[in-house]
């Protein structure tokens, strides 16, 4: 498992940059990382994790380590209830395969792209 050596948020870029122990550097903008909210609010309790588009312009209020394995984010929307562990952080990252932001869901780790026909709700 990859582990941070190096955390930094951009408030003017709306982006948090984080590098790695391997090397890699992941760029996250707020916004993408809004919309992976891993919390039960915005997915369920369910196996699944979906991106949820979130109103653009989205930023960080308050950026906290919670325990050695994970980032807490609050929001400027106020939703601050998304824990994000180092795991799910480089899994989302545009630098993990596949490559690019992931705009879909992972189901059991998997990633899956959004189509249009799999919409259950
Ligand atoms: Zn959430």
């Amino acid at each position: 498992m990859s582990r941070p050596v190096d955390v930094a948020l951009s408030r003017s870029a709306a982006l948090l940059t984080i590098e790695w122990d391997d090397g890699i550097v992941s760029r996250l903008p707020i916004d993408y990382l809004r919309g992976w909210c891993p919390c039960a609010g915005c997915q369920g309790h369910g196996p699944v994790v979906e991106f949820h588009e979130s109103p653009p312009g989205q930023g960080i209020e308050l950026m906290a380590e919670a325990g050695s394995y994970a980032l807490h984010l609050r929001f400027s929307d106020g939703h601050d209830t998304g824990i994000y562990t180092w795991t799910w952080l480089r899994q989302i990252a545009p630098e993990s395969p596949p490559l690019g932001e992931k705009r879909g869901r992972f189901a059991g780790g998997e990633f899956r792209p959004k189509t249009g026909q799999d919409r259950t709700t």
